[in-house]
Formats: C-alpha cells, structure tokens, sequence
C-alpha cells in the first residue's frame, strides 16, 4: 500500500492521479517530501510533473525521483511553455526534448506547451514555431501533449486539425463549450482543476455537467490555481479530491465511481505509460 486508498477497501480502489503538476516549482524545493506526504494522506496515488523550461528539466527529473522515494507514483511530462517562447526558440526546445527521450525513463507526455495570446509582450510567431515545433515532435513519438491555452483555443484548435497528433490533454481550459467539444473531436481531454471548485464560476460549471464524463481528467497545476477553499495560498496535489468531489456534486454522480471513470480516462490519455511503483502494482 502506498498510504490511504482513496475511498474503496475491496483491493480494487481507483488510482487517483494529478495530471498536472509543477514538483519541481520554487514553492516546493524547501519541503517536497512534506507535500508529497500531504498528497498521499489525501489519497493522491499519482502525480505527473509537467514542465516548463529546459532549464527546470533537472530540478523536475529530481523532483520526480524525490516523489518515488515518498512511496508515490510519479512520472515527468517536458516541454517548453509558450511563457518562455522569448528566450528559448523551437530548435533549444527540440534539443532538450532529444536529451530527455534519450534517458533511461522516457516521458510520458510532452507538456505544458501551447499558445498565450494574453500575452501581447510574447510574440505570437515565436510561440507558433515552439509549439508547432514541439506538437510534431510529440506526434512523431506518439506521446499526448500537455497543452496551455489562453485566448487561444481557436488557433490550437487550427494547428490540431492541420498536423499529426497523438492527442493529449488541454489544461485550465478557459474556452467555450464549443471549443471544449472541437477539442475532445479532436482527440483531446479537459483538465479539470481547482477552477470547478469556485462557486461563482457559472459557466465553468455548466460545461462541466455537460461535457463527455469520457473526455475529462484531473488536474491541480500546483503550486498554482489553488481552489476556492485555498484562496491565496499554494496549492497542493494533495487537493486534488476536492476537484473530484466538485465535479461529482455537479454531475450528481457517486464519487469513487466517477473516480474509477476518471482513472480509465488518464490510462487512455497517457497511452498506458503510466506504471506504478506501489508495492502492489510495482514500478516497471
Ligand atoms: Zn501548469
């Protein structure tokens, strides 16, 4: 056992997994083994650590190391966010995305990677070349993207359409309902993460009740977007059941139940990469 199964008692209890997380973040450096260890008396089985920068791909490779010596399952996602499209081109990204599928535990995901048109100080060419750079990467290895979107789901949804994918995951998605379903035909999961826990996100919540409980996964993005009951402070993957229990009340449905669909979703999201290193389900 990797410390409390969430929910069920039969052997059979659902692997909850946090499909997105920063370990590797600032917040976490001082005390990663305590945030670990609040992930595991939550019930978290999982974490996949996404990154953001070639520069933070050790730190994060460490972090995940760090994370299986707490007892918990943890895998690495790398990619170069659009945050960073200033300073690192398509070609530095591509080079450290070559380095890391050369480690003796590939990735399991290339991710966060994307567009931020909310950015008007990042040139929107320069993050078009990183990410489609990076998009045909992952394609040519079959690996799912983990993808951030901000007021620009449309041209995500352009790139998806006109290049090779293998699918992946649009994290905090801000985007309508339409775009939600464009993304799901094409492949694509929703993040679901501390946002659904705010009781005045109105429309949020009816999207939530009304997209596929297929196309839906998990998510907290710690240390950042903490929910409505962590207001102001850092979030942590140990929060990640309250982003469950919200999606259940909304969909008027039994927890671990939603949380067994849940679980099937990011077996299918990740490819079957994801193995575990609990005792009873060992790291391969
Ligand atoms: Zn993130």
């Amino acid at each position: 056992m990797i410390g409390a199964r969430f929910g069920l008692e039969d052997g059979n209890a659902m692997e909850l997994i946090d499909t997105h997380c920063h370990l590797e973040a600032a917040a976490f450096r001082d005390d990663l083994a305590a945030v670990i260890q609040h992930a595991v008396e939550h019930g978290v089985n999982g974490m996949v650590a996404v990154g953001v920068s070639p520069a933070d791909f050790a730190a994060q490779r460490r972090a995940v190391t760090g994370a299986r010596r707490e007892g918990l399952s943890a895998w690495a996602a790398f990619g170069t966010h659009p945050w960073w499209a200033e300073r690192v081109d398509a070609n530095a990204a591509i080079s450290a995305l070559e380095a890391s599928w050369g480690d003796d535990e590939r990735p399991v995901a290339v991710g966060e990677i994307g567009l931020d048109f909310a950015r008007d100080d990042i040139d929107a060419e320069r993050q078009n070349a990183l990410f489609t750079a990076q998009l045909d990467w992952a394609a040519e290895r079959d690996l799912p993207v983990i993808l951030h979107e901000r007021k620009s789901a449309d041209r995500l949804l352009y790139w998806l359409r006109r290049r090779q994918h293998a699918g992946g995951v649009v994290h905090g998605f801000t985007g309508s309902r339409q775009q939600a379903e464009q993304f799901i035909e094409q492949g694509l999961f929703i993040g679901v993460g501390g946002a659904i826990t705010h009781p005045g996100a109105h429309r949020m919540h009816r999207m939530m009740r009304e997209l596929p409980l297929e196309a839906l996964v998990l998510e907290t993005d710690a240390p950042n977007q903490p929910g409505h009951a962590h207001r102001g402070e850092c979030n942590m993957p140990g929060y990640l059941p309250e982003n469950l229990s919200a999606l259940a009340s909304l969909r008027g449905l039994d927890r671990d139940e939603l949380g067994e669909t849940i679980e099937r979703n990011v077996e299918r999201l990740f490819k079957g990469r994801l193995r575990y290193n609990a005792v009873d389900r060992p790291f391969t």
